[in-house]
């Protein structure tokens, strides 16, 4: 976070802190009390909708978990909040991991029916189970006491802003964390994660489980703030209404959470009052048009693209004074402007701002420390490897059927230890079919493959990856949200021994372990020459770019053998010189390299030996002179289309 934000955080806050100090009238209080509950759900909401990208309709079912585990505990055993907000947090997060199970299975909109399902089975649970919830007749809670004192409507509002306080830090150092990068990486390509050695399946129960722990505590909060609690709170309406408030507030962002929290609590009062309306709609189309007229004047926006703003916003106004009462009106009105944020502004009032004002995201305060060391960086990826000669990778018979088709047929290999291995043959002939089985993307269907004394039939793709062997993508997989150094940084995961208490109290073991993972991040991006792009977002790189910048990331896992799949492709001549140059330091470095590839001369240069598969089998093996000479490959590729 650059000084500007944190000065204006720090002044909001301050403001947010002052409120009751500037009215004493409860039902202001009680609305901005109530903000900043949803606003702690909202920044656990965000984890799941803005970073991993995962749908949840059921965070309204989560809440009431809260909500219901604060009742109870008060209800049956008159706890204490000390011991209510734990057990609140504790019990929600136990729900979460629950309601993650199905997000292992589908994604899309199955997620969205299977959570919203949840949500309201948590809702008829809560109905039913009398002897514990009351029921319908709901549960009577009084505001909480500290330390004997009873807390008034002040005291709860203040208790209320420092837990929404810490949950903000909390949850903002977590997602600058490597967690936070673990779980943005799942939403850029699952994939690559766990060809990362970040496990999907984990982090994905981790992401629920740390969201709905926020919304168990503003669950907790908001049954004391309320001082009475029903089942039918905890419906469909509120759990669309959480999803609308980070999708309009912005995902991603917690100033989003907030303002997002501030709009599904003040809208719907706003609609109550006709006056108030007609004011707000008037100063919106004011606001709009005179936005088009400016950014039409500079050419940041089109007439077109304006006309149905400014229209709708001015129709909205006029409708404002032909309406005589708004009652019937405001649901309506309520979805025509949510929808109008939704179409227009996706990624949020709070992004488009940020896009108006060209607000980049914040690189890291040690981007450009020392430049010592270049290539030591890389080394000590591979110290493990340095032992040449002997097979680092022996596979045999292996087959890879997908119905009656046998991509891979009854393959063997043999991957010298320090060698560049080539793998070629034309197009469908299984090469990238082979590098999935290698990686556990694919299970084969028969064979053995031994990496390193072990076996890495039917493991994971993650646990493959630690266990050394790192790849590229033959279409590139990178996490496009996220920086270049960003995307290295998930590579370096594994390189993390701190816990999310760590990362929370950014304890001395987290720092240092952040601040090498920076330092080795740039050493690994100016290795492959990418040093000045460390804060460029993956997607604005050029082709060329994201290739280099997918070895990067692949060399972070100090792997002790890469798989490069087609790195060539799509690269201009220079471009291609400074990748053959860069995969022969790399070989110098220790670490083994299988390279598939169809530039015939990147590969006859480079490789000690070539294997060349032809409808998935192995047609020939040899040295690249050899091999080049042999009938059967000629065949193959003159025959079949040519590569
Ligand atoms: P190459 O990388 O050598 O161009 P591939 O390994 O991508 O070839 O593909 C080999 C064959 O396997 C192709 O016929 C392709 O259609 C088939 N194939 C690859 N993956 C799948 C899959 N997931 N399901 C069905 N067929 C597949
Ligand atoms: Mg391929």
């Amino acid at each position: 976070m650059n000084r500007k934000t944190l000065i204006a955080a720090v002044l909001g806050l301050a403001l947010l802190a002052a409120v009751p100090l500037f009215t004493s009238n409860s039902y202001y209080i009680h609305m901005v009390g109530t903000i900043m509950i949803y606003a702690i759900l909202l920044y656990g909401l965000d984890i799941v909708v803005g970073y991993t990208g995962q749908v949840s309709l059921g965070h309204a079912g989560l809440f009431g978990v809260g909500s219901y585990t604060a009742g109870v505990l008060f209800m049956k055993l008159g706890a204490p909040l000390w011991l209510i907000i734990p057990a609140s947090i504790a019990v929600t997060a136990i729900f979460g991991a629950l309601l993650a199970l199905p997000a292992l299975r589908v994604t899309g909109p199955y997620l969205a029916m299977v959570t919203l399902a949840f949500g309201t089975i948590i809702q008829i649970l809560i109905n039913e189970m009398t002897f514990l919830t009351e029921g319908p007749l709901g549960i009577k809670i009084p505001k909480p006491s500290i330390a004997g004192y009873q807390l008034d409507e002040h005291g709860f509002y203040w208790l209320v802003f420092a837990l929404m306080v810490i949950s903000l830090v909390v949850v903002d150092r977590i997602l600058r964390s490597q967690l936070g990068r673990a779980f943005e990486a799942l939403r850029g390509s699952p994939v690559a994660s766990d060809c990362m050695g970040v496990s999907v399946y984990r982090y994905k129960v981790y992401a629920f489980v740390i969201s709905a722990g926020f919304a168990g505590l503003a669950g907790c909060l908001y049954a004391y703030s309320e001082q009475y609690i029903s089942p039918n709170t905890y419906n469909f309406e509120l759990t669309v209404l959480f999803l609308l408030a980070v999708i309009m507030g912005g995902r991603k962002t917690r100033s989003g959470a907030l303002l997002g929290a501030a709009i599904i609590v003040i809208l719907p009062k706003l609609l109550d009052d006709l006056e108030l309306f007609r004011i707000v709609s008037t100063a919106l189309a004011t606001l709009i048009t005179v936005g088009a007229v400016v950014g039409v004047m500079r050419k940041i926006t089109t007439p077109t693209a304006m006309a149905i703003p400014v229209v709708g916003t001015i129709a909205l106004a006029g409708f404002s004074f032909w309406l005589e009462s708004i009652t019937d009106w405001r649901l309506s009105i309520f979805g025509l402007m949510i929808l109008f944020v939704v179409y227009y502004l996706q990624n949020g009032i709070v992004g488009f701002v940020r896009a108006l004002f060209h607000v980049r995201k914040s690189a890291p305060e040690m981007i450009s420390s020392t430049d010592d060391g270049k290539d030591a960086i890389v080394v000590a990826a591979s110290a493990g490897a340095a032992e040449t000669g002997g097979d680092l990778l022996i596979a045999q018979g292996v087959l890879m059927q997908f119905g009656g088709l046998k991509a891979i047929n009854q393959v063997d290999l043999r991957i010298k230890r320090g060698t560049i291995h080539g793998l070629i043959g034309p197009n469908g002939s299984g090469k990238s079919t082979m590098m999935n089985v290698l990686t556990g993307i694919y299970v084969p269907t028969g064979g053995s493959i031994n990496f390193a004394g072990r076996s890495v039939v039917g493991r994971t793709s993650s646990d493959i990856a630690l266990s050394g062997i790192a790849r590229t993508f033959q279409n590139v997989q990178l996490f496009g949200e996220m920086t270049a150094l960003q995307n290295v940084q998930v590579g370096l995961h594994h390189t993390f021994d701190s816990n999310i208490v760590d990362v929370a109290l950014h304890t001395p073991r987290y720092r240092r372990e952040e601040k090498a993972a920076i330092e080795r991040g740039l050493g690994l991006l100016r290795f492959v020459g990418l040093g000045d792009l460390a804060s460029e977002e993956a997607r604005n790189l050029p082709y060329g770019k994201q290739r280099l910048l997918e070895i990067a990331r692949a060399l972070a896992l100090d792997p002790q053998l890469l798989l490069l799949d087609e790195p060539a492709a799509g690269l201009t001549a220079p471009d291609i010189k400074e990748l053959v140059t860069i995969i022969r330091k790399i070989r110098d470095h220790g670490i083994t390299v299988i390279l598939i590839e169809h530039h015939m001369d990147v590969v006859m240069s480079m490789c000690d030996t070539v294997s060349v598969l032809d409808f998935g089998q192995k047609i020939a093996e040899g040295k690249p002179a050899d091999v080049q000479a042999d009938e059967k490959v000629i065949e193959a590729y003159l025959g079949g289309t040519a590569a």
